[in-house]
Protein backbone atom coordinates (compact mmCIF):
# COMPACT_ATOMS: atom_id res chain seq x y z
CA UNK A 1 0.00 0.00 0.00
CA UNK A 2 1.78 3.69 -1.01
CA UNK A 3 1.42 6.06 1.42
CA UNK A 4 1.67 9.90 0.03
CA UNK A 5 3.01 12.30 0.85
CA UNK A 6 0.35 14.96 2.61
CA UNK A 7 1.13 17.71 0.99
CA UNK A 8 -0.42 21.33 0.71
CA UNK A 9 -3.54 21.32 -1.82
CA UNK A 10 -3.00 24.02 -4.74
CA UNK A 11 -5.33 24.95 -7.47
CA UNK A 12 -4.50 25.24 -11.35
CA UNK A 13 -7.48 26.47 -12.79
CA UNK A 14 -10.24 23.66 -11.55
CA UNK A 15 -7.29 21.06 -10.93
CA UNK A 16 -6.18 19.93 -7.38
CA UNK A 17 -2.72 19.48 -7.20
CA UNK A 18 -1.29 17.86 -3.80
CA UNK A 19 -3.42 17.53 -0.69
CA UNK A 20 -5.56 14.27 -1.29
CA UNK A 21 -6.08 15.40 -5.07
CA UNK A 22 -5.52 12.63 -7.78
CA UNK A 23 -1.91 12.67 -9.43
CA UNK A 24 -2.79 14.60 -12.67
CA UNK A 25 -0.71 14.25 -16.01
CA UNK A 26 0.08 17.11 -17.85
CA UNK A 27 1.93 18.38 -21.09
CA UNK A 28 3.25 20.96 -22.99
CA UNK A 29 2.25 22.12 -26.60
CA UNK A 30 4.94 22.30 -29.66
CA UNK A 31 3.32 24.76 -31.11
CA UNK A 32 4.96 28.56 -32.33
CA UNK A 33 2.13 29.68 -29.05
CA UNK A 34 1.74 33.04 -31.16
CA UNK A 35 0.05 30.55 -33.87
CA UNK A 36 -3.43 30.67 -32.06
CA UNK A 37 -5.06 27.85 -34.21
CA UNK A 38 -2.12 25.91 -33.96
CA UNK A 39 -1.95 25.75 -30.16
CA UNK A 40 -5.62 25.41 -29.84
CA UNK A 41 -5.86 22.73 -31.99
CA UNK A 42 -2.88 21.23 -30.35
CA UNK A 43 -4.65 21.70 -26.42
CA UNK A 44 -7.90 20.21 -28.10
CA UNK A 45 -5.55 17.38 -28.77
CA UNK A 46 -4.67 17.08 -25.59
CA UNK A 47 -7.95 17.83 -23.90
CA UNK A 48 -9.05 14.26 -25.92
CA UNK A 49 -6.50 12.59 -25.00
CA UNK A 50 -6.88 12.61 -21.27
CA UNK A 51 -4.22 15.64 -20.07
CA UNK A 52 -5.30 17.39 -17.42
CA UNK A 53 -3.23 21.03 -17.64
CA UNK A 54 -1.47 22.09 -20.26
CA UNK A 55 1.61 24.14 -20.65
CA UNK A 56 2.90 26.85 -23.34
CA UNK A 57 6.64 28.07 -24.04
CA UNK A 58 5.94 32.23 -23.80
CA UNK A 59 9.18 33.48 -25.24
CA UNK A 60 8.05 37.03 -26.48
CA UNK A 61 5.46 39.39 -26.10
CA UNK A 62 3.72 38.22 -29.16
CA UNK A 63 3.15 34.66 -27.58
CA UNK A 64 1.93 36.14 -24.02
CA UNK A 65 -0.52 38.56 -26.24
CA UNK A 66 -2.21 35.36 -27.52
CA UNK A 67 -2.56 34.05 -24.27
CA UNK A 68 -5.86 35.66 -23.79
CA UNK A 69 -7.41 34.24 -26.93
CA UNK A 70 -5.60 30.64 -26.53
CA UNK A 71 -7.35 30.38 -23.24
CA UNK A 72 -10.56 31.78 -24.46
CA UNK A 73 -10.75 28.76 -26.67
CA UNK A 74 -10.00 25.85 -24.50
CA UNK A 75 -11.08 24.23 -21.46
CA UNK A 76 -7.90 22.47 -19.79
CA UNK A 77 -5.74 24.87 -17.11
CA UNK A 78 -2.98 26.68 -18.89
CA UNK A 79 0.68 27.10 -17.57
CA UNK A 80 2.85 29.68 -18.98
CA UNK A 81 6.43 28.52 -19.48
CA UNK A 82 8.68 31.95 -18.85
CA UNK A 83 12.17 31.91 -19.28
CA UNK A 84 14.50 34.51 -19.14
CA UNK A 85 11.90 37.61 -19.66
CA UNK A 86 10.33 38.04 -16.55
CA UNK A 87 7.52 40.70 -18.19
CA UNK A 88 6.35 37.56 -20.07
CA UNK A 89 5.32 36.32 -16.85
CA UNK A 90 4.04 39.85 -15.66
CA UNK A 91 1.75 39.94 -19.30
CA UNK A 92 0.81 35.96 -19.02
CA UNK A 93 -0.19 36.13 -15.47
CA UNK A 94 -3.50 38.52 -16.50
CA UNK A 95 -4.68 35.08 -18.10
CA UNK A 96 -3.15 31.98 -17.49
CA UNK A 97 -3.81 29.46 -14.53
CA UNK A 98 -0.25 29.08 -13.16
CA UNK A 99 3.11 30.50 -14.37
CA UNK A 100 6.24 28.25 -14.52
CA UNK A 101 9.52 29.98 -13.87
CA UNK A 102 13.02 28.57 -13.99
CA UNK A 103 14.51 30.34 -10.70
CA UNK A 104 18.20 29.97 -12.63
CA UNK A 105 17.61 32.39 -15.84
CA UNK A 106 14.61 35.05 -14.68
CA UNK A 107 17.66 37.15 -13.25
CA UNK A 108 17.44 39.62 -10.34
CA UNK A 109 15.19 38.85 -7.49
CA UNK A 110 13.08 42.38 -7.72
CA UNK A 111 11.66 40.68 -11.05
CA UNK A 112 10.43 37.60 -9.32
CA UNK A 113 9.37 39.67 -6.90
CA UNK A 114 7.24 41.43 -9.73
CA UNK A 115 6.26 37.95 -10.73
CA UNK A 116 4.71 37.35 -7.19
CA UNK A 117 2.42 40.27 -7.01
CA UNK A 118 1.16 39.48 -10.33
CA UNK A 119 0.13 36.26 -9.22
CA UNK A 120 -0.82 37.55 -6.26
CA UNK A 121 -3.51 39.81 -7.71
CA UNK A 122 -4.98 37.02 -9.79
CA UNK A 123 -4.70 34.24 -6.88
CA UNK A 124 -2.80 31.99 -9.26
CA UNK A 125 0.27 29.74 -8.28
CA UNK A 126 3.91 29.64 -9.14
CA UNK A 127 6.08 26.37 -10.48
CA UNK A 128 9.34 26.76 -9.48
CA UNK A 129 10.80 24.98 -12.03
CA UNK A 130 14.24 24.02 -11.44
CA UNK A 131 16.54 22.03 -14.07
CA UNK A 132 19.87 20.69 -13.19
CA UNK A 133 21.19 22.50 -16.75
CA UNK A 134 20.33 25.91 -15.80
CA UNK A 135 21.06 26.42 -11.93
CA UNK A 136 21.37 29.95 -10.39
CA UNK A 137 25.11 30.43 -10.96
CA UNK A 138 26.15 30.22 -6.73
CA UNK A 139 24.74 27.41 -6.54
CA UNK A 140 25.89 25.43 -9.79
CA UNK A 141 29.47 27.12 -8.21
CA UNK A 142 28.94 25.18 -5.30
CA UNK A 143 27.57 21.83 -5.81
CA UNK A 144 27.44 21.57 -9.77
CA UNK A 145 24.61 20.11 -11.72
CA UNK A 146 24.29 17.85 -8.97
CA UNK A 147 20.95 16.80 -6.93
CA UNK A 148 22.36 18.95 -3.65
CA UNK A 149 22.34 21.78 -6.42
CA UNK A 150 18.98 21.41 -7.29
CA UNK A 151 17.61 21.47 -4.07
CA UNK A 152 19.62 24.12 -2.85
CA UNK A 153 18.28 26.28 -5.81
CA UNK A 154 14.40 25.57 -5.13
CA UNK A 155 15.28 25.81 -0.77
CA UNK A 156 16.39 29.24 -1.70
CA UNK A 157 13.86 30.11 -4.25
CA UNK A 158 10.77 28.93 -1.79
CA UNK A 159 12.06 31.14 0.76
CA UNK A 160 12.34 34.06 -1.58
CA UNK A 161 8.43 33.53 -1.97
CA UNK A 162 7.78 33.04 1.07
CA UNK A 163 9.51 35.90 2.62
CA UNK A 164 7.09 38.03 0.44
CA UNK A 165 4.11 35.94 1.73
CA UNK A 166 3.55 33.91 -0.84
CA UNK A 167 2.35 29.91 -0.83
CA UNK A 168 1.08 28.68 -4.01
CA UNK A 169 3.60 27.19 -4.76
CA UNK A 170 4.78 23.86 -6.73
CA UNK A 171 8.25 22.38 -7.27
CA UNK A 172 9.52 20.45 -10.05
CA UNK A 173 13.26 19.41 -9.89
CA UNK A 174 14.06 18.08 -13.26
CA UNK A 175 17.08 16.14 -14.00
CA UNK A 176 17.83 14.19 -17.81
CA UNK A 177 19.76 11.73 -15.42
CA UNK A 178 17.58 9.20 -14.01
CA UNK A 179 19.50 9.01 -10.60
CA UNK A 180 19.87 12.57 -10.27
CA UNK A 181 16.42 13.90 -10.53
CA UNK A 182 15.06 11.34 -7.63
CA UNK A 183 17.64 12.15 -5.88
CA UNK A 184 16.64 15.63 -5.90
CA UNK A 185 12.70 14.84 -4.99
CA UNK A 186 13.58 12.59 -2.34
CA UNK A 187 16.00 15.06 -0.79
CA UNK A 188 13.69 17.61 -1.08
CA UNK A 189 10.50 16.08 -0.37
CA UNK A 190 10.76 15.79 3.62
CA UNK A 191 11.81 19.80 4.29
CA UNK A 192 8.36 21.21 2.88
CA UNK A 193 4.85 20.09 2.29
CA UNK A 194 4.78 21.69 -1.09
CA UNK A 195 3.27 19.47 -4.19
CA UNK A 196 5.86 17.86 -6.20
CA UNK A 197 5.22 18.09 -10.23
CA UNK A 198 7.44 15.24 -11.47
CA UNK A 199 9.43 14.88 -15.00
CA UNK A 200 12.57 13.26 -15.73
CA UNK A 201 13.56 15.86 -18.62
CA UNK A 202 14.74 15.53 -22.21
CA UNK A 203 14.31 12.04 -21.74
CA UNK A 204 14.04 10.76 -25.60
CA UNK A 205 12.23 9.23 -27.64
CA UNK A 206 9.17 6.88 -27.10
CA UNK A 207 11.22 4.05 -26.10
CA UNK A 208 14.00 5.77 -23.82
CA UNK A 209 11.26 8.09 -22.19
CA UNK A 210 9.32 5.60 -21.55
CA UNK A 211 12.19 3.46 -19.55
CA UNK A 212 13.51 6.22 -18.02
CA UNK A 213 10.01 7.94 -16.66
CA UNK A 214 8.78 4.51 -15.80
CA UNK A 215 11.97 4.12 -13.53
CA UNK A 216 12.59 7.66 -12.18
CA UNK A 217 8.70 8.41 -11.68
CA UNK A 218 8.09 5.16 -10.81
CA UNK A 219 10.19 4.88 -7.85
CA UNK A 220 9.32 8.41 -6.85
CA UNK A 221 5.58 7.47 -6.79
CA UNK A 222 6.04 4.04 -4.92
CA UNK A 223 7.72 6.67 -2.10
CA UNK A 224 4.75 8.39 -1.85
CA UNK A 225 6.52 11.21 -3.62
CA UNK A 226 4.28 13.49 -6.80
CA UNK A 227 1.22 15.60 -7.18
CA UNK A 228 1.03 16.16 -10.86
CA UNK A 229 3.47 14.91 -13.96
CA UNK A 230 5.01 15.68 -17.16
CA UNK A 231 6.73 12.73 -19.64
CA UNK A 232 9.12 14.43 -21.66
CA UNK A 233 9.01 12.36 -24.89
CA UNK A 234 10.82 13.30 -28.49
CA UNK A 235 7.39 12.46 -30.40
CA UNK A 236 3.91 13.32 -30.24
CA UNK A 237 1.65 14.57 -27.30
CA UNK A 238 -0.81 11.61 -27.07
CA UNK A 239 2.02 9.87 -25.99
CA UNK A 240 2.85 11.53 -22.81
CA UNK A 241 -0.65 11.17 -21.62
CA UNK A 242 -0.67 7.24 -22.49
CA UNK A 243 3.00 6.75 -20.51
CA UNK A 244 1.90 9.17 -17.98
CA UNK A 245 -1.40 7.44 -17.19
CA UNK A 246 -0.36 3.72 -17.33
CA UNK A 247 2.70 4.69 -15.14
CA UNK A 248 0.56 6.11 -12.78
CA UNK A 249 -2.15 2.90 -13.37
CA UNK A 250 0.48 -0.09 -13.41
CA UNK A 251 2.92 1.75 -10.09
CA UNK A 252 -0.71 1.02 -8.16
CA UNK A 253 -1.54 4.63 -7.56
CA UNK A 254 -4.28 5.64 -10.08
CA UNK A 255 -7.18 2.75 -10.29
CA UNK A 256 -8.54 3.42 -13.74
CA UNK A 257 -9.26 1.06 -16.42
CA UNK A 258 -7.98 -2.92 -16.98
CA UNK A 259 -4.92 -3.97 -15.18
CA UNK A 260 -4.76 -6.71 -17.54
CA UNK A 261 -2.28 -10.20 -16.12
CA UNK A 262 -1.39 -11.90 -19.51
CA UNK A 263 1.61 -14.41 -19.80
CA UNK A 264 4.80 -13.59 -21.78
CA UNK A 265 6.14 -15.84 -24.40
CA UNK A 266 6.04 -19.44 -23.10
CA UNK A 267 6.34 -22.86 -24.61
CA UNK A 268 3.51 -23.90 -22.44
CA UNK A 269 0.71 -21.43 -24.31
CA UNK A 270 -1.93 -23.53 -26.25
CA UNK A 271 -3.29 -20.84 -28.17
CA UNK A 272 -2.54 -17.59 -30.35
CA UNK A 273 -2.66 -15.28 -27.11
CA UNK A 274 -1.01 -12.59 -29.15
CA UNK A 275 -3.47 -11.81 -30.68
CA UNK A 276 -6.18 -12.61 -28.24
CA UNK A 277 -4.58 -10.33 -25.89
CA UNK A 278 -4.42 -7.59 -28.52
CA UNK A 279 -8.00 -8.15 -29.13
CA UNK A 280 -8.73 -7.62 -25.61
CA UNK A 281 -7.14 -4.48 -25.53
CA UNK A 282 -8.18 -2.97 -28.23
CA UNK A 283 -11.96 -3.99 -27.17
CA UNK A 284 -11.80 -3.05 -23.43
CA UNK A 285 -9.95 0.60 -23.81
CA UNK A 286 -13.07 2.36 -23.12
CA UNK A 287 -13.55 0.61 -19.66
CA UNK A 288 -12.70 2.91 -16.73
CA UNK A 289 -13.68 0.80 -14.23
CA UNK A 290 -10.58 -1.03 -12.32
CA UNK A 291 -11.03 -4.46 -12.71
CA UNK A 292 -7.95 -7.17 -12.73
CA UNK A 293 -8.25 -9.49 -15.36
CA UNK A 294 -5.82 -12.43 -16.51
CA UNK A 295 -5.46 -13.83 -19.62
CA UNK A 296 -3.37 -17.58 -18.94
CA UNK A 297 -2.07 -19.41 -22.03
CA UNK A 298 -2.61 -22.69 -20.14
CA UNK A 299 -3.69 -24.43 -16.87
CA UNK A 300 -0.23 -24.05 -14.77
CA UNK A 301 -0.84 -20.51 -13.26
CA UNK A 302 -4.18 -20.18 -14.67
CA UNK A 303 -6.08 -21.00 -12.01
CA UNK A 304 -3.91 -19.92 -9.31
CA UNK A 305 -4.24 -15.83 -11.41
CA UNK A 306 -8.13 -16.13 -11.86
CA UNK A 307 -8.88 -16.40 -8.16
CA UNK A 308 -7.52 -13.11 -7.72
CA UNK A 309 -8.66 -11.65 -10.47
CA UNK A 310 -12.45 -10.00 -11.69
CA UNK A 311 -12.60 -11.93 -15.06
CA UNK A 312 -10.14 -14.17 -16.62
CA UNK A 313 -9.40 -17.05 -19.45
CA UNK A 314 -7.48 -20.12 -19.36
CA UNK A 315 -6.50 -21.52 -22.73
CA UNK A 316 -6.22 -24.77 -23.10
CA UNK A 317 -5.84 -26.92 -26.60
CA UNK A 318 -8.30 -25.30 -28.88
CA UNK A 319 -10.82 -24.36 -25.91
CA UNK A 320 -10.71 -22.84 -22.25
CA UNK A 321 -12.41 -21.51 -19.69
CA UNK A 322 -14.00 -18.31 -18.36
CA UNK A 323 -13.95 -17.54 -14.96
CA UNK A 324 -15.40 -14.66 -13.01
CA UNK A 325 -13.88 -14.28 -9.84
CA UNK A 326 -12.64 -17.43 -9.73
CA UNK A 327 -15.50 -19.25 -10.31
CA UNK A 328 -16.05 -20.95 -14.26
CA UNK A 329 -18.94 -19.52 -15.48
CA UNK A 330 -18.07 -20.94 -19.63
CA UNK A 331 -15.94 -23.59 -21.06
CA UNK A 332 -15.74 -22.47 -25.10
CA UNK A 333 -14.32 -23.53 -28.35
CA UNK A 334 -10.99 -21.16 -28.50
CA UNK A 335 -12.80 -19.07 -31.38
CA UNK A 336 -15.66 -17.89 -28.81
CA UNK A 337 -13.46 -17.13 -26.07
CA UNK A 338 -12.35 -13.89 -26.09
CA UNK A 339 -16.45 -12.74 -27.31
CA UNK A 340 -17.18 -14.10 -23.97
CA UNK A 341 -14.65 -12.66 -21.84
CA UNK A 342 -15.03 -9.04 -23.21
CA UNK A 343 -19.10 -9.39 -22.57
CA UNK A 344 -18.13 -10.44 -18.71
CA UNK A 345 -15.48 -7.67 -18.39
CA UNK A 346 -18.33 -5.15 -19.42
CA UNK A 347 -20.91 -6.85 -17.12
CA UNK A 348 -18.38 -6.59 -14.34
CA UNK A 349 -16.97 -3.17 -15.41
CA UNK A 350 -21.19 -2.33 -15.13
CA UNK A 351 -21.22 -3.79 -11.56
CA UNK A 352 -18.37 -1.49 -10.18
CA UNK A 353 -19.57 1.57 -11.59
CA UNK A 354 -22.96 1.33 -10.02
CA UNK A 355 -21.69 0.26 -7.05
S1 LIG B 1 0.43 -20.00 -17.25
FE1 LIG B 1 1.20 -21.57 -18.66
S2 LIG B 1 1.52 -20.44 -20.57
FE2 LIG B 1 1.34 -18.90 -18.99
S3 LIG B 1 3.47 -18.48 -18.40
FE3 LIG B 1 2.66 -20.03 -16.97
S4 LIG B 1 3.27 -21.98 -17.90
FE4 LIG B 1 3.46 -20.44 -19.51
Amino acid sequence: MIKRYKTKQIFVGDVAIGGDAPISVQSMTYSDTKDVEATVEQINRLHFAGCDIVRVAVPDMEDALALKEIKSRISLPLVADIHFNYKLALEAAKVVDCIRINPGNIGEKSRVKDIVKACTQRGIPIRIGVNSGSLEKQFENKYGQSAEGMVASAEYNIKFLEDLGFDQIKISLKASDVQRTVDAYRMLRPKNDYPFHLGVTEAGTIFHATVKSSIGLGALLLDGIGDTMRISITGELEEEIKVGKAILKDSGVAKDGLNIISCPTCGRIEADLVSAVSEIEKRTAHIKAPLDVSVMGCVVNAIGEAKSADVAIAYGKGQGLVMVKGEVVAKLNEKELVDRFVQEVESAALKEENK
